[in-house]
C-alpha cells in the first residue's frame, strides 16, 4: 500500500497527526484488555516477507479456524510456496454461501532488509502504547483481531456466514487474491459485501483510486550528431511522447471530473523513469521510459492509453521513412482497478455502524478492495493503524486503534449474531 493523505468526503483535508495526538491523550490501554493482543504476537512471530513462504502462517490459521468449526479452503502459486486461505463459518442455520461478510487481510509484509530496527521485527514488542513490528500496521493486527474474536461470535450464533480471505502477495501488485476470489465465485459463494483491514486509523473508506502502468520503448537510428536528419533520435522521440502525457495531465486538472472527496481530486498521469543515448555526439537509437495513470473510478485509463498509442502510431512514419526498423513499442507493467461504492451499498452501511461515525473516505492508495468489488463483493476498507506507518522501520500501532478496532468488531456481532 502506497503512502496516501485521507480526505474526507466534503472535500476538507484529515490529516493524520492530530490522530495521533488524541491517540496519546486517551485513557491508556492496557494489552491484557485487548482480546486479540495475543494473535498479533503469533502472527507477527510468523516472518511472511512477500518474496517467502507464507505457509505455516496460512496452516496454523486453517487449524485454529477448523477447530472452530470452519470449512476451508486454499489456493495457491504456481511454485505451491505461498496460498490464499478462504475459510467460512456458517451461520447457525447451516447456511454457508449466501450473504454474511468476508474479513479480508493480506498475509505477506514487506521486507525490513537495510532498514534500522531497534526492535526484532519479527517480534512484536509493546513500548509505552505502541506496539512494534513489521506488519502490527500493514496489517496483521486487523486479522488477528478478527480471528480472536471468532469464539465470541460463535457464542453469540451466527445469524449468515462470516468468511475470512487472508490472501498472500498483496504487497508486489495484488496478485494472490484474484485466485481466491476466482475460487469463491467459482463455488457460488455469495457474500453481501467485504471488509478490508488495510490501515485507515479505524476511518471507514468507500472508495480509491485505480492505477494502471507502462513501460515505452523507442527505438531510433543511430547517426553522428553532426548528421542528425540521417538518425531518428529516440529521445526526442520519447520527448514527444512524455510532452503528450503532460498536456493529458493538466487536461485532467482543468477538467470538470473532479471528486473533491479525495486529496488529489482529479485523475493523474505521470512519467517516473526515462532512460535513453550514449553520448552527446552521438543521435540515439534507444530511449524507454515508464509511466502510470492513477484515475478517478469513472475515468478509463484504456481511453488515456488508447489515444496515447494512436499518437505514437502518428509518429512511426517519420521514423520508418529513414530506418523501416524503427518503432515504437508499449509493454503494460501492471493493473489495479479502482472502486467506488458512493457509500450506498449495504456493506457501507455496516461500515458506518462499526465505526460510529457517518463519515465516509476516499483515498489515493490501492487494495485488494477493488478485486472484491469487481467480482460482485462490495467492499469497504477499514482498520487500524496508518499509513504513516506502514513499510517503516519501527513500524507499529498504538494500542488505541487495537481497542478501537475491538469495538468495531463487537459492533459487527451486532450485524452478524443471533443475539
Ligand atoms: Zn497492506
Amino acid at each position: 500500500m502506497l503512502s496516501c493523505i485521507l480526505a474526507g468526503t466534503q472535500g476538507q483535508l484529515i490529516m493524520n497527526a492530530p490522530e495521533h495526538a488524541r491517540d496519546l491523550a486517551r485513557a491508556a490501554v492496557r494489552p491484557e484488555e485487548l482480546v486479540g493482543y495475543e494473535m498479533i504476537r503469533r502472527l507477527v512471530a510468523f516472518p511472511t516477507v512477500s518474496r517467502d513462504s507464507n505457509l505455516a502462517l496460512v496452516e496454523w490459521v486453517r487449524r485454529y479456524l477448523e477447530d472452530l468449526g470452519a470449512t476451508t479452503a486454499l489456493t495457491f502459486d504456481d511454485e505451491r510456496r505461498k496460498a490464499n486461505l478462504f475459510a467460512t463459518l456458517p451461520a447457525r442455520d447451516g447456511n454457508a454461501r449466501r450473504g454474511g461478510i468476508v474479513l479480508s487481510g493480506h498475509t505477506d509484509v514487506v521486507p525490513v532488509d537495510g532498514q534500522p530496527w531497534e526492535t526484532d521485527p519479527f517480534e512484536a514488542t509493546l513500548a509505552g502504547d505502541r506496539l512494534h513490528g513489521r506488519g502490527v500496521t500493514d496489517m496483521k493486527s486487523f486479522s488477528a483481531i478478527a480471528l480472536a474474536f471468532v469464539p465470541e461470535f460463535l457464542r453469540r450464533g451466527l445469524a449468515r456466514p462470516l468468511h475470512f480471505a487472508l490472501s498472500y502477495d498483496e504487497e508486489i501488485g495484488c496478485i494472490g487474491v484474484r485466485r481466491l476470489i476466482a475460487d469463491v465465485v467459482g463455488k457460488g459463494i455469495a457474500p453481501t459485501g467485504c471488509i478490508v483491514g488495510e490501515p485507515t486509523g479505524m476511518r471507514l473508506v468507500v472508495a480509491h483510486k485505480g492505477r494502471k502502468t507502462w513501460r515505452c520503448r523507442v527505438r531510433g537510428h543511430e547517426a553522428h550528431s553532426s548528421l542528425t536528419p540521417l538518425g531518428v533520435n529516440a529521445v526526442q522521440v520519447a520527448c514527444e511522447l512524455v510532452a503528450w502525457i503532460t498536456q493529458r495531465e493538466r487536461a485532467y486538472r482543468d477538467g470538470h471530473r473532479h471528486d473533491p472527496a479525495y486529496d488529489v481530486p482529479y485523475t493523474t498521469p505521470h512519467v517516473g523513469v526515462i532512460q535513453g543515448g550514449t553520448a552527446l555526439n552521438i543521435v540515439p537509437r534507444d530511449c524507454f521510459f515508464e509511466f502510470e495513470i492513477r484515475h478517478l473510478p469513472f475515468d478509463d485509463p484504456d481511453a488515456f492509453f488508447a489515444d496515447l498509442r494512436r499518437y505514437a502510431d502518428s509518429l512511426v512514419p517519420a521514423m520508418q521513412a529513414v530506418d523501416p526498423a524503427a518503432y515504437i513499442e508499449f509493454d503494460p507493467l501492471s493493473g489495479m482497478s479502482g472502486f467506488d461504492n458512493d457509500g450506498r451499498s449495504s456493506i457501507a452501511d455496516i461500515g458506518r455502524a462499526c465505526c460510529g461515525s457517518d463519515v465516509a473516505h476516499k483515498v489515493s492508495f490501492g487494495s485488494e478492495a477493488a478485486l472484491f468489488h469487481d467480482a460482485s463483493m462490495p467492499a469497504v476498507i477499514c482498520g487500524p493503524g496508518h499509513i504513516e506507518q506502514a513499510h517503516q522501520p519501527n513500524e507499529w500501532v498504538s494500542l488505541e486503534q487495537l481497542a478501537r478496532c475491538e469495538a468495531f468488531m463487537r459492533r459487527l456481532a451486532e450485524h452478524l449474531c443471533v443475539a
